[in-house]
């Protein structure tokens, strides 16, 4: 996983990520915009967390984050994490473009809605290695011991990812 996240970023965003990992919990929403991603928050129905976006503005479409005004903190430093993977995986294309200036802006012409496929599983392991990849939550175990609830203060993400990530790692 480790090779191919790191062949999906763009020169220096790689180093970016190292840095915003390697003191827990810096703002994703400032890595973000180092990453030529814009976040913001919208007021949306309980069954939705967040959505990527790209959006058309005066220097061209931006790409940019949707998090649920609704989340706790902790949700929303994740959904953030996971629409970047969709962002890097996924991307934009010539296509995209096209179906944007087709659309009304409104119509946001192409959205990632939580959907069970192989991209949101590999937009999930995309936030867990950029909240715990090269080694950090084994790191931060053997700091603050295997509390789930203390790991994820650390982290400031939900304990559910700490639960999975630990399983994964076997911590
Ligand atoms: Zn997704």
């Amino acid at each position: 996983m480790r090779s191919e996240f790191r062949r999906l970023l763009p020169p220096g965003a790689y180093r970016e990520i190292v840095s915003f990992r390697s003191n827990p919990p810096n703002r994703i929403g400032v890595l973000a915009n180092r990453l030529g991603v814009r976040v913001t928050q919208e007021a949306m129905s309980y069954g939705h967390r967040g959505y990527l976006d790209y959006r058309s503005t005066e220097k061209g479409y931006v790409p940019t984050v949707v998090v649920g005004r609704h989340l706790s903190e902790a949700w929303k430093r994740w959904v953030v994490g996971h629409e970047l993977g969709h962002h890097f995986l996924e991307g934009v294309d010539a296509d995209f473009i096209l179906m944007g200036d087709a659309h009304d802006a409104e119509q946001a012409a192409f959205l990632y809605l939580e959907s069970d496929d192989s991209n949101e599983q590999r937009a999930e392991n995309f936030a867990e290695d950029l909240f715990f990849g090269d080694g950090a939550l084994k790191a931060a175990v053997s700091l603050h011991g295997r509390d789930v609830g203390r790991l994820a203060n650390v982290f400031k993400v939900p304990s559910a990812k700490i639960r999975n990530r630990m399983r994964f790692e076997r911590l």
